[in-house]
């Protein structure tokens, strides 16, 4: 029985060709050839594939247990919602970053409920994030690689979304097509503040940037900022090992987070949307 092939939405990271996959393997003409994990993601993290990379697994499952119980949906509807009304049908929507795919899946059931032929591709650098996200299943083709060095031909994709990860702008502005749309979801000045205030004596609030980036225009913007109830200890405790707080948290603050049952706390983020220049 023949096995049916299929084009990949990524090119292949070694000449930039087109990539054929029978499903196991991933192939361009050259010859290039990326075998697909048991979890279902291809890795174009070339050279290194042996290297920790990324967030741990830790980080990626406190990740997962405190979005799974939606504190965060209203930004993933928000993002969602843009994906929806910015992307062109038939066209290519790339997640960067996508850690545990929480919001990549998001994006790709609005856009699944439009049409059938809009694909969806994300990735990340870190391979355990990517075991997590690969094993939602749904249409999504997830890979490892770097935000720098992305596995995506030169004006392949229509929109970008990344929420919370490296901004690569030169590498975005490469793989979107003309006029295609960048949507990006950043933290505000008051983002966890409260979380902040338990740990540290001095809690600072975020720095918000200049919205201007070289290259695109800014088509619009919303600040989207709600208090979250945390109505257990385990809610508590994933919300703060995901963050990078808990890496750089005295022993005694992070006892005091132990002990908590609750925690009323501010979600403060921003959300963009551009349009690529050229
Ligand atoms: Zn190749």
């Amino acid at each position: 029985m023949q096995t049916e092939k299929y084009t990949l939405p990524f090119c292949c990271p070694k000449c930039g060709g087109e990539l054929v996959s029978d499903g196991r393997v991933a192939k361009c003409t050259l010859g290039h050839s990326f075998d697909k994990s048991k979890y279902g993601y291809y890795n174009f993290l070339l050279g290194s594939a042996g290297g920790i990379h990324g967030d741990n697994r830790e980080m990626i499952l406190a990740r997962r247990a405190f979005l799974s119980s939606g504190y965060y949906s209203p930004l993933s509807e928000k993002m969602s919602a843009y994906a929806l009304e910015y992307t062109r049908p038939s066209g290519l929507l790339v997640d960067v970053g996508c850690g545990e795919g929480y919001y990549t899946e998001a994006h790709e059931r609005a856009l699944a409920s439009r049409d059938n032929l809009t694909r969806v591709a994300a990735f990340d650098i870190s391979k355990e994030a990517l075991r997590v996200a690969s094993r939602r299943g749904g249409g999504i083709s997830y890979a490892v690689a770097s935000a720098y060095h992305t596995p995506f031909s030169d004006g392949s994709v229509s929109t970008v979304t990344n929420a919370f990860s490296p901004f690569a702008r030169e590498e975005i502005l490469r793989i979107l097509e003309p006029h295609g749309f960048f949507i990006m979801a950043i933290p505000e000045m008051e983002h966890l503040f409260e979380l902040k205030e338990l740990l540290y004596k001095t809690p600072y609030k975020n720095e918000v940037k200049d919205p201007h980036i070289d290259g695109f225009k800014l088509v619009c913007d919303e600040r989207l900022k709600y208090k979250m109830k945390l109505s257990c200890a385990e809610d508590v405790m994933a919300l703060f090992k995901m963050t990078p707080y808990a890496y750089r948290t005295p022993k005694e603050a992070e006892e005091r987070i132990l002990t908590l049952q609750s925690l009323e706390c501010t979600a403060d983020f921003h959300t963009f949307v551009y349009r690529k220049d050229t």
